[in-house]
């Protein structure tokens, strides 16, 4: 299986300061790539916290680990030391990573200084991952069968490294399957009331998966959002996974229902 786990690690996101919107982008990136999102764990600024959510998703046999935050230069910084920790490895300078954060400083007109030396060190055997936005880079590094990557929290840095580094990588390593979706809205019927046609249909399209969204009051005004999703080897085989699931949905809902309306 291709299991992928998300680590978000920051105190801004357990106080309810910062929306964990780079939790939400990855995992759809990692969605669209095939990859099976097993869980999203959000820890603090916390060596401890940060090792046993590391060592947990490890042992849980991830392939692929990616966590954000904590890569920058201040105290509460603690990420690449944390991923040292985890995989028992020394947390040395790597030469690649400081050239890169150097070039960044000079180009500002600033020298090196050991906080900033600090966003050059990381667990030995690490891949430092460019940062074309800002100055702390990426890491990435492999414990035996899993990739674990590390990203800064800012949203931008996050982005652009995950799609100029990661994303080629995880195409390459990953499942090679395509991932297809539809949403269907559906008025007039209660959530209960649809429950068993949606069973019934997953039964019969077993690639499906169908997940029912309230959007209105359950028993005054529902309205209930349906989204289908499926993989297949290519997006024509997970397409057609798609339509076949929503022909039967539809025409059971119009045997068994009369009053209802269609999105
Ligand atoms: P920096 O070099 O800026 O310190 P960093 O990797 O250390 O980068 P953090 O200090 O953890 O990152 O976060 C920097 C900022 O990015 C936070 O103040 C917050 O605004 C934003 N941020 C952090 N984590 C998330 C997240 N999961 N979702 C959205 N925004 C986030
Ligand atoms: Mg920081």
């Amino acid at each position: 299986m291709y299991n992928a786990e998300i680590i978000s690690i920051g105190n801004e996101l357990l106080i309810g300061k910062t929306v964990n919107t780079n939790a939400t982008w990855i995992a759809r990136k990692l969605t669209l790539l095939g990859f099976n999102v097993k869980r999203i764990v959000t820890v603090g600024d916390i060596i401890e916290d940060i090792v046993s959510a590391l060592r947990e998703s490890i042992s849980r046999e991830a392939k692929v680990i990616i966590t954000t935050g904590g890569l920058g230069p201040t105290f509460d910084d603690k990420t690449s030391e944390a991923l040292a920790v985890a995989l028992r490895k020394p947390w040395v300078i790597n030469f690649e990573a400081l050239q890169m954060v150097k070039e960044k400083y000079y180009k500002m007109g600033l020298k090196l200084t050991p906080h900033r030396v600090k966003m050059a060190k990381m667990p030995e055997g690490s891949r430092p991952l460019p940062n074309s936005i800002g100055t702390a880079p990426g890491i990435l590094i492999k414990e035996k069968e899993c990739l674990i990557i590390s990203l800064p929290g800012v949203p931008k840095e996050m982005k652009a490294i995950f799609k100029e580094h990661v994303e080629p990588v995880l195409k390459n390593i990953g499942p090679h399957l395509c991932f297809s979706e539809k949403t269907i809205t559906v008025k007039g019927i209660p959530e209960s009331s649809l429950a068993p046609v949606l069973d019934l249909v997953m039964k019969n399209v077993s690639k499906v998966y169908i997940k029912s969204h309230p959007r209105g009051a359950e028993g005054v005004k529902p309205v209930i959002e349906l989204h289908i999703t499926s993989s297949g080897k290519n997006m024509e085989e997970a397409k057609y996974y798609i339509e076949k699931a929503s022909d039967i949905l539809l025409k059971l809902i119009r045997e068994k229902f009369q009053k209802f309306q269609i999105e």
